[in-house]
């Protein structure tokens, strides 16, 4: 444990609190509080950004985050999970890098300790590599600010909406010092980007459980209220080595690689029917992404074996182990080869999750977008993440939310707008408010 626990005040009456709301929720003082916290919120940000904390190296970034938590009297639990303790887990079972000395953090406020009555927030503290530093404009580990723009590996996936996070936890607790009814709580979990779900099971698993959950990654500053699942797949396939010069006798792994290209091309336009209205705008249905072909052979040689693999996202509601066996059937029927020259297999699955429109936390964002004049057209988030873990194994009522955009995520000169990571700060202190006062608590 770090930190120092400070004494728990009396709750305020939920009267009072309502007769406050007016000035707290929608008034311009949590835009002034925000507004104090900016310097010291945005230096934080950059210093995140220059801890390059690629999948497996996330511990001095949460070491950082548990200071910095500290000095503020937030309380922490650090702890590290041992792959043998969570072994039994099927989603321990997927590959993913080994966890050890890659720790979990909780951060809470210490006026309601009881994170479990509040809003747990959910960010990740790896990020992925930047292999080609020198085709970016700026280092990538730098965290350099330009026209209110911060760049850097991990500025919008996901160290902008984390800051986001800590940034709203700072806001209530310089504008409530006694705290708000449930309160808001922060988790960051390793090894989003190397196997998603893993970081927050461990943080399941050592008890920390909360009534609503809003996972922090890029989604342009409005709340999504689904995510997609998906699954990885490997497509191993074997050819038969020979001189290229006498090409004919053997058999190209390389050009059969070509074939299963287009047939999973031809299988994403098959899949892309759907009537999940969440996901109506994206233009690709259930996207099949090839992220790395290998082909294994001598110089000169055609290639003895080609291994394609990549990911199969889904919609919230596909049901995984149906769309791998419509995902194989398929890729069986449009084989350039015998079926026994061909492997297939799926070697990391996650959840998607769905929140529907009425419920409460959706009703309780939209608010917070009125306040500032806005309504709210509720999307999926157009990817995988945290989400599906806590909301279907405890059924937590789960938000996606944060600054920034996929488009940048991932990528060269990735960034974040410095005013969106305030804005979003700003949202979802209002959204704590508005859950905390206007129905006693309840989600
Ligand atoms: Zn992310």
């Amino acid at each position: 444990m770090l930190g120092v626990p400070l004494p728990i005040p009396d709750n305020p009456s939920v009267a009072a609190a309502k007769r406050s709301i007016a000035n707290d929720a929608s008034s311009p003082h949590l835009a002034t509080v925000a507004a104090k916290l900016r310097t010291s919120m945005i230096t934080l940000l950059g210093d995140l950004i220059r801890i390059p904390s690629t999948s497996g190296h996330e511990k001095p970034l949460v070491d950082h985050v548990a200071a910095w938590a500290s000095q503020q009297s937030f309380i922490c639990d650090l702890w590290e999970t041992p792959d043998q303790a969570i072994a039994a887990e099927p989603l321990a079972k997927l590959r993913h890098l080994p966890l050890k000395g890659r720790p979990t953090l909780v951060v809470k406020s210490p006026t309601s300790h009881q994170a479990d009555g509040g809003i747990l927030l959910n960010a990740h503290s790896d990020v992925v590599a930047a292999p080609q530093p020198e085709r970016w404009q700026f280092d990538p580990f730098s965290g350099h600010i330009e026209n209110s723009l911060m760049f850097g590996r991990g500025a919008c996936d996901t160290k902008g909406p984390l800051v986001s996070g800590l940034w709203a936890m700072a806001i209530i607790q310089q504008a409530f010092p006694k705290g708000i009814p449930g309160g808001l709580h922060l988790e960051l979990v390793p090894g989003e980007e190397d196997c998603v779900g893993l970081g927050t099971l461990t943080s399941v698993l050592r008890g920390h459980t909360a009534a609503a959950s809003i996972v922090l990654e890029p989604t342009e500053g409005l709340p999504r209220c689904a995510s997609r699942g998906g699954c990885r797949f490997t497509i191993t396939l074997i050819g038969q080595a020979v001189h290229g010069t006498v090409k004919w006798l053997g058999k190209d792994a390389i050009a059969l690689a070509r074939d299963v290209l287009e047939a999973l091309a031809a299988m994403e336009k098959t899949f892309s029917h759907h009537d999940e209205g969440l996901f109506s705008s994206y233009p690709i249905g259930r996207p099949i992404t090839v992220d790395n072909i290998t082909g294994q052979g001598w110089q000169g040689t055609i290639c003895d074996q080609c291994v394609i693999s990549g990911y199969f996202e889904l919609l919230p509601n596909d049901e995984l182990s149906h769309w791998k066996n419509v995902f194989q059937q398929e890729l069986l029927r449009r084989l350039p080869c015998p079926p026994s020259e061909a492997t297939l297999e799926f070697s990391e699955e996650y959840h998607g999750h769905r929140l529907e429109q009425v419920h409460p936390l959706c009703q309780y964002a939209q608010h917070t977008l009125a306040d500032e004049g806005e309504s709210l057209f509720w999307q999926g988030f157009n990817s995988g993440c945290e989400a599906g873990l806590r909301a279907t194994r405890l059924a937590t009522p789960t938000l996606v939310w944060g600054p920034g955009s996929l488009v940048q995520a991932h990528g060269i000169n990735e960034y974040v707008n410095l005013h969106e990571v305030e804005q979003v700060a700003l949202r979802v202190a209002r959204l704590a408010i508005h859950r905390a006062y206007q129905k006693s608590g309840q989600v």
